[in-house]
């Protein structure tokens, strides 16, 4: 069978098809900046790895984390490892300390049975944001493949609490019978703190709009219609990734 994608990856020098999955989803979300960290869990055979070192730029970090080998690729750190295992974490630990961007394209071996291919699937993905939790700066973005299932709207309800926003993307390049979509978690939160929270605080400053500003953790939230030096029990109502909005309760 003819692939229009294999073809294209063929011609232009990718290593898989899979490539311009991360092109779309890029395109799409604008995942990844230049400068940017990245790192690439379920890397082989390095499709994803060079497109995003052409986007990253020479001033961009890229790590491939895989179960495989994968070639070398200029500029690229590469660790050969099992992202179910507490090790590999530790491994991509010691590569960077923090990132922009964290992308899986991990995929388990395939059996057959959906459910349990699917289960899989959401457990890699679980492993990636993980990974993504401890490395991710403020704003940066997390894309992971995932087998759609029963768990999907459990997963993306994680991921709506750790990102400003979530889309689930089906890309192009993705044949059309796959189940797979790619949940991307743009603007991780790095709020001390979860919408819905109560609590008391001290207002310690003004803003330039006039709202009150209240800091938790050194994480800055505005309160309207309060001034310094107000002590109020407030309700935090929407948060950003540096910073957040409360209202007064009573
Ligand atoms: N994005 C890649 C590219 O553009 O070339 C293709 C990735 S391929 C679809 C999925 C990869 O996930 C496989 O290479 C597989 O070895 C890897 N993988 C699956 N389970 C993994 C695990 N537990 N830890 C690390 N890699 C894993």
């Amino acid at each position: 069978m003819t692939d229009m994608y294999y073809n294209r990856a063929k011609q232009e020098g990718y290593r898989s098809r899979s490539a311009y999955k991360l092109q779309q989803l890029h395109d799409d979300a604008g995942i990844i900046q230049q400068g940017d960290t990245v790192v690439d869990l379920g890397a082989a055979p390095g499709g994803w790895l060079q497109v995003a070192t052409e986007i990253a730029g020479d001033q961009g970090t890229v790590i491939g984390v895989d179960l495989q080998r994968i070639d070398p690729i200029d500029g690229v750190e590469l660790i050969r490892g099992d992202m179910t295992e507490p090790d590999t974490h530790a491994a991509v630990r010691a590569a960077t300390e923090t990132a922009d961007v964290v992308l899986s394209d991990m995929a388990p071996n395939m059996t057959g049975e959906y459910n349990l291919d699917h289960a899989r699937s959401v457990y890699l993905a679980e492993q990636a944001f993980e990974t993504a939790q401890t490395l991710l700066v403020g704003g940066g973005d997390l894309a992971v493949k995932v087998f759609d299932g029963p768990d999907t709207d459990r997963l993306r309800e994680t991921f709506d609490d750790a990102f400003e926003y979530v889309r689930t993307i089906h890309p192009p390049a993705s044949r059309d019978s796959s189940s797979e979509l790619y949940m991307v978690g743009v603007g991780h939160l790095t709020a001390p703190l979860a919408e819905g929270d109560r609590l008391s605080v001290t207002v310690e400053d003004q803003g330039r709009e006039g709202d009150g500003i209240a800091k938790i953790e050194g994480f800055t939230l505005f309160v309207p219609e309060t001034t310094a030096g107000d002590e109020v029990e407030i309700e935090v109502v929407d948060l950003k990734p540096r910073f957040g909005f409360a209202r007064v309760v009573d």
